[in-house]
């Protein structure tokens, strides 16, 4: 077989084998194909798209390119994942209480990724966690806690950490097939019996509209179906901040604040429990999803959670009494500047992306893969879409490092916030639909 007759079958949309697409990824993983060959693959099919059935083996050649997790558990594996969002710390909250609610969570996640926050990211402001373990770790503390939430290793689907870094370098990113594979590769590495999507969808997602939204939630459910682990999807909303806080130590407080009961944070407990609910449903631990939404409740509210989470941070090399004393151990940044409206109105829209870069450019963010985080620094406070503000009423709040930063960061926020004097907005929408 040549690498490049498969790029001219792609080019010419000819369908390629399940043997052909083997091939293409196994060359991946072991070098013997070129950047330029990967390149060309990756650009002709997002011209040109795939069937269900390729992306069934470009994902099961991906998954197997590496280790896959393998479990012998009393309950069922099970995860979460989702598409990016802004202060969405979900995964914090839900795989502490799937885990309270008798289910196995390896949740593996991610760094943050353009405007888009990364989990790891939040749970490396822990002083001592280490969200990078050996296998062996992992294992032990999915046993015993019920859930680890930790990043990729090496050699978990390693065919995608190299197809990615060209892709990223291609402009071959945003191909629904490519997505698809690249994600579910990585989830299914971990051994899951089942998966709960999060797809959001708005001005802070990758896929603004519903539309595209939808068809990545429907490619994603049929593959992950098709191979046998039970899949379904959420489109939620990312028209704003899923929670009121945006940056690593600052949402790792509306994290344990949620643990702590303290109703700040609306969305965040609402989009945790209705995710949980729906996975609880298709994991057979709840009769169906409203059931489970009220199981994933009771879990956060009786502090069965809370407990595993705490469990979690400490076994992984965090310390033990963090959400008692947050505050001796989440780095505060040096400022904290009010960002006060400029007018009297209504919050009718927010550019929520503005506010995701404008995390990077505090220094909470990566522009490049080696950079450094400051965990301190972030905006907490925020407006919600339809909410009623005065002229010189406080807007959120800046924790940065030096007034440069406060001023520029004040700028976006102003600029990213549109009130108006009429309230156009009149629903807190979160789910927009369900896939499965
Ligand atoms: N996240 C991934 O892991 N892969 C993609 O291709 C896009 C987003």
């Amino acid at each position: 077989m040549l690498i490049q007759e498969l790029i001219s079958k792609k080019r010419n949309k000819i369908d390629l084998s399940n043997a052909e697409i083997k091939f293409f990824v196994e060359g991946l993983t072991q070098n013997s194909i070129s950047d330029a060959q990967i390149a060309s693959f990756a650009m002709a099919v997002c011209c040109n798209g795939m069937s269900v059935d390729e992306r069934i083996w470009l994902t099961m050649s991906m998954k197997n390119s590496g280790d896959t997790l393998k479990w012998k558990l009393p309950g069922p594996v099970i995860d979460k994942h989702s598409t990016g969002g802004v202060g969405d710390t979900v995964s914090l909250v839900l795989a502490p209480a799937l885990a309270a609610c008798g289910a196995y969570v390896p949740m593996i996640s991610g760094r943050s990724l353009g405007h888009t926050g990364g989990t790891l990211d939040k749970l490396d402001a822990i002083p001592g966690y280490n969200s990078e373990p050996n296998q062996n770790t992992i294992e032990h503390v999915v046993e015993k806690i019920g859930c680890a939430i930790i990043g990729q290793t090496n050699s978990i689907a390693p065919a995608d950490k190299r197809f990615y870094a060209i892709r990223d370098v291609t402009s071959t990113i945003d191909s629904v097939d490519l997505i698809t594979a690249s994600i579910l590769s990585k989830k299914l590495a971990a051994g899951l019996d089942s998966l709960i999507l999060d797809v959001k969808c708005g001005s802070g997602a990758f896929m603004a509209s519903k539309e595209d939204a939808f068809t990545l939630a429907s490619s994603m459910v049929s593959v992950a179906n098709g191979v046998g682990c039970q899949t379904a999807a959420l489109i939620t909303d990312m028209n704003q901040p899923l929670a009121l806080s945006v940056g690593n130590s600052l949402e790792i407080t509306a994290v344990l604040d949620l643990f702590l009961g303290k109703n700040n944070n609306l969305r965040l407990k609402e989009l945790t429990c209705i995710l949980g609910g729906y996975l609880l449903a298709i994991s057979k631990l709840a009769a169906d999803h409203q059931d489970g939404i009220g199981k994933i409740a009771r879990v956060l509210e009786d502090g069965r959670a809370a407990e595993r989470f705490s469990q979690m941070v400490s076994y992984l090399g965090g310390p033990n009494d963090l959400i008692d004393r947050p505050h001796k151990y989440l780095s505060s940044a040096p400022m904290i500047v009010d960002v006060l409206s400029l007018r009297s109105g209504h919050v009718h829209a927010i550019n929520v992306k503005q506010i995701g870069l404008l995390l990077t450019k505090l220094g909470g963010g990566r522009e490049n893969k080696e950079d450094i985080i400051d965990y301190s620094v972030g905006v907490d406070q925020l407006l919600t879409l339809g909410s009623r503000v005065q002229k010189g009423d406080v807007m959120c709040r800046i924790h940065c490092r030096t007034v440069d930063d406060a001023q520029n960061a004040r700028d976006v926020l102003l600029n990213a916030y549109d009130i108006t004097e009429e309230n156009y907005f009149n629903k807190n929408e979160l789910v927009y639909s369900v896939v499965n």
